[in-house]
């Protein structure tokens, strides 16, 4: 039976002046957030054509890093100005989460299919939804839930910006190949579950975040409930009343008197679906 998830029964605009930050632990110095010694090494060699993923995006001209400097520079410009989240952005190799097809592509701001129907973001929204999650904090963020892991790769970002990362894909397929995509990056803090994000994943709770990257017409309520206090949860909804389903991106925060939702821009994501395939 199809879940209808409704919205925080309780809402509340006095947004606490000293919000604590969302992991309650004192902000560590400045770069903090040096991204995990990453190996910059190809993955193990793979005969099948289909899945191999050359080490860096053909037909640049220029190793992979640098396309991604440039990547980094782009969203820099676009807005973005968290030294964490570009610092991550800089890190983790987006051509290895497409298919080998759309390789020339990666570092451009845009979505790309990822099979079964489903897209990776732009590199534009996940890092916008990123800085909005990290809320200006100086330091990693403490245990975070995701929902949506498609191709991991917004994970293997959220790995290196937080201290634990729960993400949960309801397609079994793309959690498989999540799980594949992501072998060569060793994330010890990134834990793949495979069933439905609707009712979050209590075991892991309290969040000091929560993130979507699939869109609903509400934010369910299992989400506001495995939220920390003083936690942040970002996502996209439905937005009530406009044509065609039209999203916006939510910013919702718990804090001691209550939960404070914000609207943001507009943003196009697949569907949050209830049930596993
Ligand atoms: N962040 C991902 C984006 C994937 S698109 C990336 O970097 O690739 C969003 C994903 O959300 C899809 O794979 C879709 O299957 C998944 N999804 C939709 N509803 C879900 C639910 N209830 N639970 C878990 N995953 C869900």
């Amino acid at each position: 039976m199809k879940q209808r998830p409704s919205f925080p029964a309780r809402l509340d605009t006095t947004l606490a002046k000293n919000r604590p930050n969302a992991h309650g632990v004192p902000a560590p110095a400045a770069a903090a957030v040096t991204p995990a010694p990453l190996r910059n090494t190809p993955a193990a060699p793979n005969k099948n054509p289909s899945t191999a993923k050359p080490a860096a995006p053909q037909g640049h001209g220029m190793e992979s890093g640098a396309v991604r400097a440039r990547m980094v520079q782009k969203l820099a410009a676009g807005g973005i100005s968290d030294a964490h989240v570009l610092a991550a952005m800089g890190t983790i190799e987006r051509h290895r989460f497409v298919d080998s097809a759309l390789i020339n592509q990666a570092y451009e701001d845009t979505s790309l299919p990822i099979g079964l129907g489903q897209t990776i973001s732009k590199p534009g929204v996940v890092s916008r939804m990123l800085e909005l999650l990290r809320n200006g904090n100086s330091g990693k963020l403490g245990r975070v839930l995701e929902i949506g892991t498609g191709c991991g790769y917004q994970a293997a970002v959220l790995s290196l910006l937080a201290s634990e990362v729960y993400s949960i894909e309801r397609l079994r397929g793309l959690h498989d190949r999540a799980r594949e995509n992501l072998r060569h990056l060793r994330l010890a803090n990134l834990h793949l579950l495979f069933g439905d994000g609707m009712v979050g994943y209590a075991k892991g709770a309290p969040y000091a975040a929560i993130i979507a990257a699939a869109g609903g017409e509400a934010v369910p309520q299992a989400w506001v409930d495995q939220l920390a206090v003083g936690g942040r949860l970002v996502a996209p909804v439905v937005t009530p009343g406009a044509p065609g389903g039209a999203q916006a991106l939510l910013v919702l925060d718990k804090t001691p008197q209550g939960v404070r939702q914000t609207i943001l821009e507009t943003v196009h994501f697949v569907p949050l679906k209830s049930g596993v395939a």
